[in-house]
């Protein structure tokens, strides 16, 4: 592994850590309510990005298999998929809705 993805994944690393800590905070003062939910729901998917670094398959596409773009990454630490297999995701969810 190159040096460069072990600092980027440190780094990443941290800020999830960060988020779920400051997300935990949060939670403790949040009455229950859709503000509240979002929450709950937000870190699960911190948690089980910090879960996946643990497991060494983060940044991977769980669809896939792909490595998973590093920008999107920088963007959305929590990303599970790649771009291109949350498009067909987000386009099967919203086809269910109708
Ligand atoms: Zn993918």
């Amino acid at each position: 592994m190159k040096l460069r993805t072990v600092l980027q994944k440190a780094v990443l690393r941290r800020r999830l850590e960060r988020d779920a800590t400051v997300t935990a905070a949060k939670l403790r003062n949040q009455p229950p309510g859709p503000d509240r939910d979002r929450l709950v729901r937000h870190l699960k998917r911190v948690q089980l990005a910090l879960s996946r670094i643990r497991w060494r398959d983060y940044g991977v596409c769980a669809a896939c298999g792909q490595p998973i773009a590093d920008a999107r990454l920088r963007l959305m630490p929590t990303a599970g998929t790649c771009a291109a297999c949350q498009k067909k995701l987000d386009a099967h969810a919203s086809a269910e809705r109708r």
